[in-house]
């Protein structure tokens, strides 16, 4: 059956996220240091990140939206020092711009021209990554985030809500990702078919195995461009 739509995993699939995340880190720090020195001293970036752990943990309700675990982790932090009107949005601006500051793995940007000339894509993400500022948005028929939706994969409704959002059944579509719990059974449990994008030659450990595998985007590029050639 041929394959009417893809939908993508993001962070990890199609470029790495944690030197984002890291460096998005980074930036808050080196903005605390210069104009709240006494917060940043307070929360260095290894209890910052607790701290955020700590919130994720005790919001079990926020599950679905970094964004905002990530707001509460400011005011939390900044009330602990004493002040209550914690500079969040400008904040939320400077780690948000840093963690959109990507670097591609090099076979996305050929990989997506190829396949969006054949299937339109959906993006599902549990992530905040925003294509329109990291300038892959033209690729996409539709954007969906775990914040947006109100649930985060592995859970079916994220991914019943790309088949809808493009009209076709779940049965149809082919859900790319890297990560074996949340991309492929969370597809898998809603009736799409299954691409594991395995970067990193790990063996497949984690049950039914998923339909297809691939080292990279250019080798999935590679199978959607042959299958649409048999389709006819
Ligand atoms: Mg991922």
């Amino acid at each position: 059956m041929p394959v009417r739509a893809v939908s993508l995993d993001l962070d990890d699939t199609l470029w790495p996220v944690l030197p984002a995340l890291i460096e998005a880190e980074h930036c808050v720090d080196r903005w605390l240091r210069q104009h709240h020195p006494d917060v940043a001293h307070a929360w260095p970036i290894e209890a910052m990140r607790e701290l955020r752990e700590k919130i994720a943990r005790e919001h079990t309700h926020l599950s679905h939206d970094f964004s905002e675990q990530r707001r509460l982790t400011i005011r939390h932090a900044f009330a602990a020092c004493g002040i209550d009107d914690a500079p969040v949005d400008e904040l939320w601006r400077i780690y948000f711009a840093a963690r959109n500051n990507v670097e591609l793995y090099p076979d996305t940007l050929p990989a997506l021209e190829r396949i969006a000339g054949h299937v339109p894509l959906v993006s599902i993400s549990n992530g905040n990554a925003d294509l329109e500022v990291i300038g892959l948005h033209h690729f996409f028929h539709t954007r969906l985030n775990a914040s947006g939706v109100g649930v985060a994969k592995p859970h079916p409704h994220i991914f019943l809500a790309a088949a809808e959002a493009l009209g076709v059944s779940p049965a149809d579509m082919l859900h790319v990702g890297d990560d074996p719990l949340l991309d492929v059974m969370g597809a898998r449990e809603a009736g799409m078919r299954t691409v594991w994008l395995n970067r990193t030659g790990e063996r497949w450990s984690h049950g039914p195995a998923p339909d297809l595998e691939f080292p990279d985007m250019t080798s999935l590029a590679d199978w959607i461009e042959a299958s649409a050639l048999t389709d006819g």
